[in-house]
């Protein structure tokens, strides 16, 4: 099966004006500024993609696949994501956590569930471990566990400065992220030790010590939620001014009720400004989670189910709000965490060799088509491919 996507603006994320993008099979076989093809003997589809834009499948590197939540009670677990979710925000590829609950919700369910959706489509991986030390595992060791299983690419979200967390020391994290290292040494993964921030007043200072007093090179410490307050943004852009990779969570907004936080698209322009490296920066949707909205007695008095739709929506803030260039803003969505996650560039960009995960925006930046692997997930701005059971 061949598709021929016709007069796209295509975005590689580096601007490559009007291209025609050849798909076999699922991947990208060519691009060029004109692609003609004998259909005579090929089932071939053709799109005509004039004044519409082609950009890379938004990758998502932190989704509760199973549902996060669960911190009001056994009610408040939140139900597995179906894969219209992911669809619908225009990303193809997601890397799963377990999250806070590493008791009731567990990690085989977790790589069942990454199964599942990679049969539905998309592309996933995930973490080992919740927020707790020492760590669930499916073998019995974070190291064994990502050279064994084929979906683990790290550990985390680990807690870290947060009352939720196990209060880790930084020998722990230090042992933590060797394990993580080795396991990825050893099976040609990136082990990642992906750390949850929580609001704490500790910040990123432990992290910084176990760097600062290991061998373990920094791109092994990969913590998220660095928005959610003002200290830890300003820590957290001198860690990437070291060479971190940080993540800021796009579903962490004073739009979306949480007080303190900076706007995700404003934190990447401000961190831009202050001299971090743009490849250094992440965005992820902390999707399928819970929010909860609290009444005046400090009760829960509503719980939300938080979407995957924040990436692209903080990606068009990028770029019609904050004046970004489009393909700066893809960076942040695409590219930095495809390199961080050692997919680059099959994933994270157009190319011939790449697969074939594009997301079709109309000139409003809004999302009108997505193909995963070559098959065609979004028409018309509605999710054509659902889940088994939806
Ligand atoms: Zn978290």
């Amino acid at each position: 099966m061949l598709t021929l996507l016709k007069n796209a603006r295509v975005y590689a994320p580096e601007p490559l004006g009007c291209q025609d993008i050849l798909i076999v099979g699922g991947k990208i076989g060519k691009i060029a500024p004109r692609i003609d093809i004998n259909q005579s003997f090929l089932a071939l589809e053709t799109v005509d993609l004039a004044g519409k834009l082609a950009v890379p499948g938004f990758i998502d590197p932190h989704v509760h696949l199973t549902g996060g939540g669960g911190e009001a009670g056994f009610y408040s677990r939140v139900p597995e994501i179906m894969l219209s979710g992911i669809i619908s925000a225009g990303i193809t590829t997601v890397v799963g956590v377990l999250g806070t609950d590493g008791t009731t919700r567990h990690l085989e369910s977790l790589l069942a569930k990454a199964r599942g959706l990679e049969t539905e489509g998309v592309t996933t991986y995930m973490y080992t471990g919740s927020y707790e030390l020492p760590p669930v595992t499916i073998t019995g060791s974070v190291r064994r566990d990502i050279i064994i299983v084929d979906k683990v690419i790290g550990v985390g979200e680990i807690a870290v400065s947060d009352h939720r967390s196990s209060e880790p020391t930084v020998q722990e994290l230090k042992r933590l992220a060797t394990e993580a290292r080795l396991g990825g040494m050893l099976s040609g993964k990136p082990g990642i030790a992906h750390f949850h921030m929580g609001n704490g007043r500790e910040g990123l200072g432990k992290i910084v010590e176990a760097i600062a007093t290991s061998e373990i090179p920094i791109r092994h410490f990969y913590p998220t939620h660095v928005n959610r307050k003002r200290e830890l943004l300003d820590e957290a852009g001198e860690f990437a001014k070291r060479g971190g990779y940080i993540d800021i969570t796009a579903g962490v907004s004073p739009l979306t009720g949480f007080a303190g936080a900076i706007k995700p698209s404003k934190a990447v322009i401000e961190c831009l400004d202050r001299g971090v490296p743009l490849s250094r920066l992440t965005m992820s949707s902390d999707g399928n989670g819970s929010m909860a909205v609290y009444n005046e007695a400090g009760k829960v008095e509503k719980l939300l189910v938080t979407t995957l739709d924040s990436i692209p929506a903080e990606f068009r803030d990028l770029v019609l709000a904050d004046g970004l260039a489009i393909e700066k803003a893809l960076y942040t969505v695409t590219t930095n965490a495809a390199a961080l996650l050692g997919l680059y560039p099959v994933k994270g960009a157009l190319a011939a060799g790449s697969d074939a995960d594009i997301a079709v925006l109309d000139d409003k930046l809004v999302l009108d088509m997505v193909f995963a692997k070559g098959v065609k997930m979004m028409e018309n701005g509605r999710v054509i491919k659902k889940g088994t059971f939806e």
